[in-house]
């Protein structure tokens, strides 16, 4: 089994989720797209750089707060700061390589209406 380890759940309400050091998708057919995996893994990246609970708690602090500021849960969940810089990356297969460290800094203020 190779790093990151990679689960199917079908039961699973969301395509994926990146709980560091697993990868947990409702498919099978997420973990051959890129762009998905590559989504995931900056999460893990994310949460290496929080040394992991911290997300966490930061994650779902940021997703209360968005809840007060945006009119429904898909725009709040948008707007969590990981989230923000997951979406805008995960088309750039190479970012994980460039990415500065704790860059989801530079998108505390890039609101997304996506
Ligand atoms: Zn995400």
């Amino acid at each position: 089994m190779k790093f990151p380890f990679v689960f199917i759940y079908r039961k699973l309400h969301v395509r994926g989720i990146a709980l560091f050091p697993f990868i947990i998708f409702q498919n099978k057919i997420f973990t051959e797209d890129l762009v998905i995996m590559n989504h995931e893994r900056i999460h893990h990246r994310q949460q290496l750089e929080l040394l992991i609970l911290p997300f966490y708690i930061l994650y779902l602090l940021n997703y209360i707060r968005n809840r007060f500021i945006f009119p429904d849960h898909h725009t709040a969940y948008l707007n969590i700061i990981f989230e923000r810089e997951a979406y805008a990356n995960d088309m750039n297969l190479k970012y994980l390589k460039e990415r500065k460290r704790f860059a989801f800094r530079f998108y505390i203020r890039k609101y997304r209406k996506r």
